[in-house]
């Protein structure tokens, strides 16, 4: 493939392994990183925190990561950013500050283990609770890596069940873990039963694999998976030093295909909180026709805490970028409210004063000027037909999980 972008590198294969091996998704699962020796035989030599996490480790997020992974860091440097975000440390251990369980509230959000329906026309599908690699910032921590398998029979069926009935719900999000860890035939079964529901217009699949695993979007899974559109991959790239070549052509395969890949990247402390970080990322991927779409603030998950940045530093960044980024490359800088209030935007700000009649903004580059507003009087509604109303009310009026969530969750952030 001929690709734009002239960032794309290779990733370093180590000698002994076959390019045929280096190339196969099952092989690089087969042969994942877990132990304290498999990491010193990749890395050389661990930094005494590293190794301290390894041997203090009960109870710690699981530690998983592939070879390709592994061999995207730096193996002599400690800071190196792969290596930070694959690699335990013992700050993991250091329950300082604000860390949750479960920072997005979703199990009070939740139908059944699987099923997550926070917002009024779409839902959160956990397919599994399985990834290649279990990054060490994951805001999910609390589910993710604890059975390794695809969701049993029974919430399988009553997930189906659930949205079967709700006719409201537009859009199923499929999630884990990594939905792309599944075999291509249990994913086609997965696909298939929610594309015999009428209502479903729109199947997201969020994976981590084009990042972590890029040989797991091979023809197969892409042919099988056009089958059922309208899909959207929605991928997790952090960092530019993990847009290999391979990575590169699995976006490409994707796009050529019809799938619309946008990135949702997390800013995590000390790895990639600059703007000249986000501005390479996201230069390379739009160069790859892969929208960046959310920049999100790293949630208080447990174990967190030296990954999450301060809401000043990620207006910062934001600001940076405001205006020397094309629109189409700027990713929306985003937070959910901890404990399950949704997620919030975070603008940087623009606007130095406002009345009724205008608004004064100050651009980011130092321009400066007022927006004057037309009478009150002057601003009309247009005209709607009802159908475009009754659907507006049909989704206002729409039931979504425990609506009553939000008001517990108020409660209890009050206490
Ligand atoms: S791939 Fe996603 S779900 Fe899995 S460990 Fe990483 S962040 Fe968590």
């Amino acid at each position: 493939m001929n690709f734009r972008s002239p960032f794309v590198f290779k990733s370093l294969r180590p000698a002994h392994i076959s390019p045929e091996n280096w190339q196969d998704w099952k092989w690089q699962m087969a042969h994942v990183l877990k132990y304290k020796d498999d990491h010193i035989k990749h890395f050389g030599k661990l930094t005494n925190d590293e190794e301290e996490a390894f041997d203090l480790h009960q109870g710690l997020f699981r530690i998983q990561t592939t070879p390709y992974y592994a061999a995207l860091s730096d193996s002599s440097n400690p800071e190196d950013p792969i290596r930070q975000m694959l690699m335990p440390h013992k700050k993991e251990l250091q329950n300082l500050g604000q860390q949750m369980k479960d920072p997005l509230g979703e199990e009070r959000h939740s139908i059944n283990e699987r099923l997550i329906h926070r917002y009024p026309d779409r839902v959160l599908f956990l397919v599994t609770d399985m990834c290649s690699v279990y990054c060490r910032y994951c805001t999910r921590k609390r589910f993710t890596g604890k059975l390794s398998a695809f969701v049993r029979t029974s919430p399988y069926e009553k997930s189906l069940e659930y949205i079967r009935n709700n006719k409201g719900i537009r859009e199923v999000i499929l999630s884990g873990g990594d939905p792309l860890t599944l075999s291509t035939s249990r994913l086609e079964k997965v696909l298939q039963d929610l594309r015999e529901i009428p209502h479903i217009e729109i199947i997201r699949i969020g994976t981590r694999m084009p990042v972590v695993c890029p040989m797991r979007v091979d023809e197969e899974l892409v042919q099988m998976m056009k089958k059922y559109h309208p899909i959207f991959v929605m991928t997790h790239f952090n960092h530019p030093q993990e847009l290999s070549l391979e990575a590169a052509e699995a976006l490409t395969l994707l796009v050529n295909n019809g799938f619309p890949v946008m990135n949702q990247m997390v800013l995590l402390n000390g790895v990639n909180n600059h703007e000249a970080l986000v501005q390479s990322l996201s230069r390379r991927l739009l160069s790859l026709r892969v929208k960046p779409y959310y920049m999100f603030h790293c949630d208080p998950s447990e174990g967190t805490e030296h990954f999450q940045t301060s809401i000043q530093n990620s207006l910062k960044i934001q600001r940076e970028l405001w205006g020397r980024l094309s629109g189409l490359a700027l990713p929306s800088l985003s937070l959910d409210i901890p404990g399950g209030g949704g997620k919030v935007g975070l603008t940087p700000q623009f606007e130095l004063e406002r009345s009724d009649s205008h608004s004064r903004f100050k651009g980011w580059d130092g321009f400066e000027a007022s927006y004057i507003n037309p009478f009150p009087e002057d601003v009309i509604d247009p005209f709607l037909s009802e159908e475009y109303l009754n659907e507006w009310e049909r989704l206002k009026n729409q039931s979504y999980g425990n609506q009553n969530a939000a008001d517990l969750g108020a409660r209890h952030q009050n206490l």
